[in-house]
Formats: C-alpha cells, structure tokens, sequence
C-alpha cells in the first residue's frame, strides 16, 4: 500500500523523469496493491511547477488501470476536472480510467480538516479562570468542611481514587482532598491529583483534555467563577446537574 497526496506523487514522478527515471518509477506506482491518492484538487496539480502535470499522473492511473486498486480523495467532482486539469482530451482519458468499475464514497459532514481547526480554537487558559471549581463539584453532589483559611475539605470526588480508598477500607473522617477556593485550584493528598476546575474535570471523567474542555463549554456555559459570597442560591439541584454534566 502506499500513500500519496496528489502533489507529492507529481513531485516524485518529475524528479524521476529529470534523472531518466520516470518509466522505473511509474512502473513502480503501478505494482502497489493500493495506492491512496489524497488532496486531489487542492492544489492546481501543481501546474505552474510542472505544467504537463495531468500526463504525469495519467501514466499511473493509466498503468494501475484494472490491474490493482487506486484510491482518489478529491472535493473536485467530475464535472470540474476539465477545468481542474485543464487538458479536455487527456482528462476524458483519465476518467475514463478512473470511472471504470470504480465505487464512488460520498463523504458528508464535516471535514476532519475543519473539525481539528475548531478543536484547536478552545482558549484553554480562559476556560480555567472562567469555570468555578467549587461549583463545578457542587454539582457533582461535592459536600466539604471547612478547612483552614478558604480552604475547603472533603473525601477525594475522583472516581479513581475512591476505588483506591474502599479496597483499603473507608475512612469516615477522610479529608485528604481540598480546594482553595479563592485560587480555584485542588489537591488530592492520596491520589496526587490537582491543578484547576479543567484539570478536575479531566481527571472525574477519566478524558482528554479536549473532551473534558468542550463537556464544560457545553454544559457549563453560564458558569462565571465569582466568589462565593455573591453568588445567588442555586435553583436547580446538584443532582439534575450532575446528570447534565455527565451526559446521563
Ligand atoms: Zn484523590
């Protein structure tokens, strides 16, 4: 199998044709059992660079024609590849080709181009200072004591580490985990986990960082960290959140 974007596989065969290579290296294209071809369309094949680009690429297509399989990813539909390829006689030849007991796979949805572009527009830092630590375990059904200063105690939330606690036996009195609240960050003495509300939340749901962060902007959307004192009472119970929170 090989793999190729359509740029690439020109780039190759004009550098083979410049040595005296190019039959050996069409030749060799053409004994893959699959040869993915993929941005086919993106760029216009690389004409200005190589401008008999399409006979190049015919040759492989034509050479690979009924003998082995040819996979082509393009956005280009084939009303436009004369445009595209810009030699109408040759690119009926290569459709030809191409469209010959060939299986065509519409994709719909997104592109994973675009959906990894939206992934990336997470503003992790804002999201830190905007998502309340202390609320978010509110809504998990988190209960604390008061600790010292505006630290706030309680047994370990995170899944994994009550697992850990009840096989070594449960300890009522158990307050090996805490927040501060005013610098919205948290410690777990048994565990070793802490860091910030997004880091929690990683580590509650056992995710990615990713996963976690768009779980919060989803669900969490109105949340503003401000102290507690100003925060109005909450009308909904942290039951009926958490179930949100957690997709259940
Ligand atoms: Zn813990």
């Amino acid at each position: 199998m090989r793999y190729e974007t359509s740029g690439s596989l020109i780039e190759v065969l004009n550098q083979a044709r410049a040595v005296k290579r190019l039959t050996p290296k069409v030749r060799q294209y053409c004994l893959y059992e699959l040869l993915i071809i993929d941005e086919f369309g993106f760029e216009k094949l690389e004409r200005k660079e190589v401008p008999d680009a399409l006979s190049l690429f015919y040759k492989v297509i034509d050479g690979r024609n009924r003998r082995s399989s040819t996979a082509i990813i393009t956005n280009v539909n084939f009303d436009d590849w004369t445009e595209y390829l810009g030699d109408p006689p040759l690119t009926m030849a290569l459709l030809d080709r191409v469209v010959d007991q060939a299986n065509l796979i519409p994709f719909e949805g997104e592109s994973i181009r675009k959906l990894m572009k939206r992934q990336m527009r997470i503003d992790y830092r804002e999201l830190k200072s905007r998502i309340c630590l202390q609320e978010l375990l509110e809504r998990i059904g988190w209960k604390s004591d008061k600790g010292r200063g505006d630290q706030l105690r309680s047994p370990c939330p995170l899944p994994a580490c009550q697992s850990k606690a009840s096989s070594a036996g449960s300890n009522r009195k158990d307050r090996s985990f805490s927040i501060h609240a005013s610098k919205n960050i948290y410690r777990c003495f048994r565990c070793g986990s802490a860091g910030n509300a997004l880091d929690f939340w990683q580590a509650y749901r056992a995710t990615t960082l990713y996963e976690a962060a768009k779980e919060l902007i989803q669900n969490h959307e109105t949340s503003n960290c401000t102290p507690r004192s100003s925060q109005p009472a909450k009308q909904q119970s942290p039951i009926s959140h958490a179930a949100k929170l957690t997709g259940s």
